[in-house]
């Protein structure tokens, strides 16, 4: 595949953000595991990537999303096809209302707080934005990393909201290349789910939020919060997050916590001691350990509880 798309590399001439060939995803993913992609794009709008996904298409070429890669495991092999990374993406103009410096969110005018945000935005940035501002609606966002995209993607939350709850609807890119306007009904928000036509990139979202009547009370909410997140989770070693969704009724953590499981490790993946539903890299870790640690936490769990357990990080590239 590289070697075809490298032989026709006068093609993507047009493309004005970073291209690569073999790049080795680890060093995007949060849990810094990952063999290479072949083709690696970084567009810096959505004519660039427009551009991409056009060219992707005429020769075939499969694609895949990724924004912070902070709930991605990618196989050792690697990602067959492209991968496009939508981390530096800025609104291509503005809508009506006033963009950032950054082109990254634009706030529109009236009553309502009303915001179009990149899929690039990042989202403690949006967090620090609305605390800031004193806008309630994303306080839920404390402590999780990645991208708005990502976020749309994923249904991105905790169980004091979800992303689906402030969005109002999303712009994309569908394969063909067309752009298009989807509120959020038909989006079908569910838990850590959103259905996104197959193919298509978020470029944007529009959220609405409302002005909190205690700010103040509100930031230290979310301080208190974030400290008890930075107590509980294993945040200084590279991890991607909850592992596991949790089973209806259950903690995924609680029930591998319970199979005397947490601190098992597998050459440098440990499942955390810290918190059962982490994953943690100790340092050399390769994808191989983790989806490893990840089977023996289902197996043990299905056996010993008879529940069973679904990823909530999405496992892409060649098995
Ligand atoms: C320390 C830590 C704590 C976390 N805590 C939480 C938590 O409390 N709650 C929670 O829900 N998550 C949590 N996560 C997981 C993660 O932060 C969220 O899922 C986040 O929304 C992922 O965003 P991302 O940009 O990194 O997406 P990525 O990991 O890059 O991608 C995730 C999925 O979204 C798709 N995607 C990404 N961008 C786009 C786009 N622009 N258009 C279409 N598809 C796209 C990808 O193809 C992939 O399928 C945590 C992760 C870490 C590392």
């Amino acid at each position: 595949m590289a070697d075809i798309a490298i032989a026709q590399l006068s093609e993507w001439k047009g493309v004005r953000g970073k291209i690569a060939f073999s790049e080795p995803m680890s060093t995007y993913t949060s849990l810094k595991v990952g063999g290479p992609a072949d083709l690696y794009f970084a567009p810096v709008d959505a004519e660039d990537l427009a551009e991409i996904l056009t060219l992707c298409q005429k020769r075939g070429i499969e694609w895949l999303p990724f924004g912070g890669g902070c709930n991605l495991l990618v196989t050792g092999k690697g990602i067959r096809g492209a991968v496009i990374h939508l981390k530096h993406l800025i609104l291509s103009g503005a809508s009506g209302g006033v963009l950032d410096a950054l082109r990254q969110w634009e706030l529109f005018p009236g009553e309502e707080i009303r915001l179009r945000l990149s899929a690039a935005l990042a989202l403690p940035r949006l967090l620090n934005l609305a605390l800031e501002r004193g806008w309630g609606g994303v306080e839920f966002l404390a402590g999780i990393p990645g991208t708005v995209g990502g976020a749309v993607a994923m249904n991105a939350g905790t169980r004091l909201g979800e992303f689906g709850d402030v969005v109002e609807s999303v712009e994309i890119l569908a394969v063909e290349g067309r752009f298009i306007h989807l509120p959020a009904e038909d989006l079908f928000f569910s838990y850590r789910h959103c259905e996104l036509p197959a193919g298509s990139a978020v470029i944007s979202a529009e959220i609405s939020l409302y002005a909190h009547p205690d700010p103040r009370e509100m930031r230290a909410k979310t301080a208190e919060y974030m400290q008890y997140r930075r107590e509980s989770q294993p945040l200084s070693k590279p991890n991607c997050g909850s592992v596991f969704k949790n089973p209806p009724g259950y903690k995924a953590g609680a029930l591998i916590e319970e199979c005397g499981l947490k601190g098992q490790r597998i050459g440098d993946a440990q499942i955390s001691d810290l918190h059962g539903n982490f994953i943690v890299n100790l340092g050399e870790a390769k994808s191989e350990d983790v989806l490893a640690l990840i089977e023996l936490a289902k197996g043990v769990v299905c056996r010993e509880l008879k529940i069973e357990l679904e990823e909530e990080v999405r496992i892409v590239g060649e098995k």
